[in-house]
């Protein structure tokens, strides 16, 4: 299993790459750039939030709360005044930090759903709707931040098999596999339900056309 470090660096790299690309090919401004690359990053450490009392877990949840804060500045500096805004980003990095992410710490377990190709996609069809019909994002745009939240949970997955493969003696250890899970017979009630919100996700998903 990758460290946070090793984690962090790869998220972060592939995060600026890939906001990069989508600055200079697509029509999007220099704070919607910001606010992807934030989501890319999240979505690249959240994974480990199911590895409760850790320190790099709480060094994730410091960040992400940190990030959720910066996140609510860019997106609602026009809207708000100074204090409003203040108010409500320390509001939610706390909400982040204090009570989301040890809620979900408490209720996961460590490699369980939240290591699994269906909560990826999944997460990225939540960050689709949101910003669409709660934050009012353009569809194009939507689409985008799912595409950052799902591409940048899945490279968190790869690197977590990755590191299960002993590349020198070219062996693999046990938790091959158990990264980037795809279905369990054990958990099969979990996944038939992830599946089928994924389904509906696409199915309600708004077209992806929508910049200009
Ligand atoms: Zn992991």
């Amino acid at each position: 299993m990758a460290n946070f470090r090793t984690h962090l660096t790869v998220a972060a790299t592939a995060d600026v790459i890939a906001t990069a690309v989508v600055m200079q090919t697509l029509p999007i401004s220099p704070m919607q750039g910001l606010l992807l690359f934030l989501l890319g990053l999240q979505a690249g450490l959240l994974p480990d939030i199911d590895s409760d009392h850790s320190i790099p877990a709480r060094w994730l949840f410091t960040m992400l709360s940190i990030a959720t804060a910066v996140a609510v500045v860019f997106q609602y500096h026009a809207t708000l005044a100074l204090f409003d805004l203040m108010l409500l980003a320390l509001f939610a990095a706390l909400l982040v930090r204090f009570a989301l992410l040890p809620l979900f710490a408490a209720t996961t377990e460590h490699r369980g759903l939240f290591h699994s190709l269906p909560m990826a996609l999944l997460l990225g069809i939540i960050t689709l709707h949101a910003g669409f019909a709660l934050l009012d994002w353009q569809s194009g745009f939507a689409w985008l931040g799912a595409v950052f939240v799902s591409g940048g949970y899945l490279l968190h997955l790869l690197l977590d098999e990755l590191y299960s493969v002993n590349f020198i003696g070219m062996s693999i250890k046990g938790s091959f596999g158990t990264a980037l899970t795809l279905f369990s017979r054990e958990a099969w009630f979990s996944y038939t339900l992830l599946y089928a919100a994924v389904g509906c996700g696409f199915w309600l998903a708004p077209p992806t056309l929508g910049f200009l």
